[in-house]
């Protein structure tokens, strides 16, 4: 896989032809073309219900709570089930909607249509209004349920229903925010991370988030990109996440200054929804643009694909509607060879969401973030040990999530009304 286009176009061309970059700006005949293509391939079918000969008419949708970990149980006619634990930071506030707009849609429908219940939710009654985190949250948090529960009825791990089982083993990386700290001091506690995870990359925090190029504290990110690189040498993989810090000229600066020091992407150089200026600094630079984790449009993401607006597609399992959602995304950006390394925040099962996903793709990224698995969650997995070792994280391979969490611990949740 080569990561990033940007990197290979620069190395063969020579120096002063860089302004045959702007080249790459597509023209409208070919945007419109590149939008049709994107739009063919974000249409091919994802689930695989080939498996399933009969149909699977999903009776119950069951939310239960217990000290902030929200469990959405998917019972079927025929009686299977499946889980799925939620994203907890937001479903504390969102069930409502989950439970009002969300799960009566899914009620009665026949599993096995999964790619069409997830587009079928956005148009029932105007529900697209609320496109945004909070409905696709929603979503994800039922999808991932009924893929657990398919894939107990079918005897498959997710990566099987979803795709292909490509990667049995996730490299991974730390990420790090020591935003507010010193340069050496943030520094001192990268590497700390880093040895405690053995892994190959790293990645951490530059300029101050939505900061309109404030940083915290001022010069920081300047002093720390090459202070990051000569610690860690050339042999690492170092990714830099600007969170949207900045204005076009400002990160198309620090762009430079990234690229001098062979960082290997930039993320969210300017707000994550200026989606013009984020191709203005994907064009302006040679380093790849890694984006997407709140964007919640099948449209907009395709725009940042068909503009080579980004040369890394994140987009976040939860906040993006679920594995099938994202795995159009996934297609799109491969079909322009563009790897995918989705986002995913530590809350309720995320990584092991992650994993299974990853494992799908044929267009993933080298390393995917990884912060250790949620402890608060007590639960079994015969297929992987779910932690770090020397860099690699094994995807669990038993049917559906292949994880068993532990019965008391259900039972202690109760039902949320
Ligand atoms: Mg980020």
């Amino acid at each position: 896989m080569k990561l990033g286009r940007r990197k290979f176009v620069k190395t063969s061309i020579a120096a002063g032809a860089l302004a045959s970059l702007n080249m790459k700006i597509p023209s409208i005949g070919e945007l419109r073309q590149n939008v049709s293509e994107l739009d063919h391939i974000a249409r091919q079918p994802v689930f695989k219900k080939e498996f399933f000969n009969e149909n699977v008419i999903i009776e119950s949708l069951e939310l239960t709570e217990y000290k902030g970990n929200y469990i959405l149980k998917v019972t079927s006619k025929d009686g299977a089930t499946g889980l799925s634990v939620s994203n907890n930071r937001h479903m504390a506030y969102l069930y409502p909607l989950l439970q009002q707009i969300v799960i009566p849609f899914f009620i009665g429908k026949d599993a096995r249509n999964l790619d069409e219940l997830v587009d079928g939710i956005y148009l029932h009654k105007s529900t697209y209004k609320l496109q945004g985190l909070a409905l696709w949250i929603s979503v994800a948090t039922v999808e991932f349920a009924i893929l657990d529960m398919m894939g107990r009825i079918a005897n498959k791990p997710i990566p099987e229903l979803i795709g292909d089982f490509n990667n049995k083993e996730i490299s991974v990386y730390r990420a790090n925010n020591y935003r507010g700290k010193s340069a050496e001091e943030s520094l001192e506690r990268i590497k700390k991370n880093v040895e405690e995870t053995g892994a190959k990359a790293l990645k951490f925090k530059i300029g101050g988030r939505m900061s309109n190029n404030a940083d915290y504290p001022p010069g920081r990110t300047e002093k720390l990109i090459p202070m990051v690189r000569e610690a860690f040498g050339y042999d690492m993989t170092i990714y830099a996440d600007s969170n949207g810090s900045y204005t076009v000229d400002k990160a198309i600066e620090i762009g430079k200054l990234l690229e001098e020091y062979k960082y290997d992407f930039y993320e969210e150089p300017v707000p994550f929804d200026w989606l013009e200026e984020t191709r203005d600094v994907a064009n302006a630079l040679s380093i790849p643009i890694a984006g997407g984790e709140q964007e919640t449009s099948m449209r907009r993401f395709k725009w940042l694909i068909a503009n080579n607006a980004l040369q890394i597609v994140q987009p976040d399992l939860f906040y993006f509607g679920g594995m099938i959602r994202s795995m159009r995304v996934a297609r799109m950006a491969e079909s322009k060879g563009i790897p995918c390394i989705p986002h995913i925040s530590n809350s309720g099962l995320g990584y092991i969401y992650m994993f299974h996903f990853v494992a799908a793709l044929s267009n993933a990224g080298p390393y995917h973030e990884f912060k250790g698995i949620n402890k608060k969650i007590p639960m079994v997995c015969d297929t992987s040990s779910l932690k770090s070792e020397n860099g690699k994280v094994a995807v669990p391979s038993g049917p559906g999530l292949g994880i068993t969490i532990d019965q008391g611990y259900l039972k202690k949740h109760s039902p949320v009304s």
